[in-house]
């Protein structure tokens, strides 16, 4: 929302579709940049300078194993449309991200991470096999054992390498529809931190919530939210709670329908509005707190972000004047508290208050381009305008340089701020170079593009101003 480009855009059905567009492409000398449903924050499937390859309209679902939980599925099949296939059968994606809308390419291009992540890891931990379109129109079958660099390189690769065609995921077994979710009240970052920890062994799920206004003693103060599967038989209908119908989010909040509330969230759209909205849920927590551990379905309590649609239109309806910016940093544990602290200080000082500000556990994964530390993320939502743009902006370099000291690292999925200097200090230099050599072997030309690539990338492998393509085929 905070950033948006106008591009002529195809819409493949088939792989061989995929080929001719890359071969349409390169006839033409421009770059294509992939997108699935667009959910990324910042310019990861944005081409300003091409043209953008949809992948969304190829969403079959290939196959589905109710025994095993492994399903084969198209690039552009929707994590919603996965679970609602799936969950009559006892089984619930191993890893969602906090929307259900992402296509799964666009979710292994980018190695999402769930409320979970602490425990299972992104979903590339769960992806068993895909096949990859080349650049040069060939389709590489990659998985652990077969392909295995291609296979650590695409998963978390931006799209960078190959359009996924077709992704193999494991699914996780569920025994019931609803999980039991405990709130725990937090005084301060510290205590939140402790919470995590301490529940980190027993919990399926965990997430803190942190209102970002207040300072001193009550800075970093918020909310945990733990959630635990059912064992079998704790659910004593669960023929019922594994129906989609009984996982639907309600159609309409406090009588208003679901399509408008973002409208009144609008109202509440300033500093002084959130931070009566922040206080607001805060007290509302403490009192859900000192409740017992309630029911909730799958789908209420993983895709909170959907109960509001279009929630980002609070935020302003002008695409790249008025938005949000989210600003997701991930911290190894050790200096996490300190950090965050800091990036709410500044925050403060600097009258750029995060409207909305949520903590996860994090834990290290294999592959190439990863996001994750053995620590913590905290993600804040920054409100954009016109008159803040430039302040925003230098305030996010200035905490881009407290993450990196740390030995933190950045999103793809989430960033709009870092620059080639601070990719090369936050990736380990080994990974960094044996991905933009891969690049290099499979993509000669730097057929794929994004304006995150020209970016973050650009100067580190040379792609052109323009756009177009490094070398035209002879
Ligand atoms: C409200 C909200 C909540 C979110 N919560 C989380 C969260 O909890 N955890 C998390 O990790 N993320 C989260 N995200 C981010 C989101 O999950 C990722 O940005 C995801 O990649 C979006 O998928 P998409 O299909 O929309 O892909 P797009 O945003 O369209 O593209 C993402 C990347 O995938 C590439 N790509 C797309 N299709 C293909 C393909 N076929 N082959 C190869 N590359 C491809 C694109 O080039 C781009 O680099 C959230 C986003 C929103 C809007």
């Amino acid at each position: 929302m905070a950033v948006g480009a106008h591009s002529r855009v195809l819409r493949p059905r088939s792989v061989e579709e995929i080929a001719a567009c890359f071969r349409a492409a390169r006839e033409q000398g421009l770059c294509l940049g992939l997108r699935g449903t667009g959910n990324s924050y910042g310019d990861a499937s944005v081409n300003r300078q091409g043209w953008v390859l949809d992948l969304s309209r190829m969403n079959r679902i290939l196959s589905w194993d109710r025994v095993t939980g492994v399903a084969v599925l198209e690039p552009g099949v929707t994590v919603q449309q996965l679970w609602k296939h799936i969950l009559p059968d006892g089984w619930w994606p191993a890893v969602v991200s906090g929307t259900a809308f992402p296509t799964v390419a666009g979710a292994l291009a980018m190695n999402i991470h769930g409320k979970n992540n602490y425990k299972v890891g992104p979903i590339g931990d769960h992806c068993l096999e895909f096949d990859l379109v080349l650049p040069s129109g060939e389709v590489v079958t990659a998985s652990r054992e077969r392909n295995g660099d291609l296979f650590h390189a695409a998963i978390g690769g931006f799209g960078m390498l190959g359009a996924f065609s077709r992704v193999v995921l494991r699914t996780k077994h569920v025994h019931s529809g609803e999980m039991r979710v405990q709130a725990l009240r937090s005084r301060d970052l510290a205590e939140m931190m402790r919470q995590i920890e301490e529940l980190k062994a027993r919990a399926d799920y965990l997430v803190g919530w942190v209102d970002a206004f207040p300072g001193g003693e009550r800075a970093g103060r918020g909310l945990v939210h733990a959630a635990f599967h059912l064992k079998p038989g704790d659910d004593p209908a669960p023929e019922r709670t594994l129906q989609v119908g009984y996982q639907e989010l309600p159609g309409s909040i406090l009588g208003f329908p679901k399509s408008e509330v973002w409208r009144i969230l609008r109202l509440f759209n300033n500093d002084a509005g959130m931070r009566f909205v922040n206080a607001a849920k805060y007290l509302a927590g403490c009192a859900e707190a000192a409740q017992n551990p309630y029911l909730q379905s799958h789908a209420a309590f993983a895709f909170l972000l959907d109960y509001v649609p279009n929630y980002k239109f609070a935020f302003g309806t002008e695409p790249g004047r008025r938005g949000l910016i989210q600003f997701q940093s991930f911290v190894p544990h050790a200096a996490a508290h300190d950090v965050y602290l800091e990036l709410l200080q500044r925050s403060r000082d600097a009258r750029l208050v995060p409207y909305l500000a949520v903590l996860k556990r994090h834990r290290l994964d294999p592959f190439w381009m990863t996001h994750a530390v053995d620590g913590w993320s905290l993600a804040l939502d920054f409100k954009v305008t016109p008159d803040n743009r430039a302040a925003l902006w230098a305030h996010c370099d200035a905490l881009t340089e407290v993450v990196i000291a740390a030995g933190g690292r950045f999103y793809f999925a989430k960033d709009l701020v870092i620059g080639p200097d601070d990719a090369r200090r936050c990736f380990p230099p080994e990974n960094l170079a044996r991905f933009l050599a891969l690049k290099k072997r499979v993509d000669p030309e730097l057929l794929l593009q994004t304006d995150l690539f020209r970016r973050i990338f650009g100067a580190l492998v040379d792609a052109p101003a323009t756009g177009t393509l490094a070398a035209r085929p002879a």
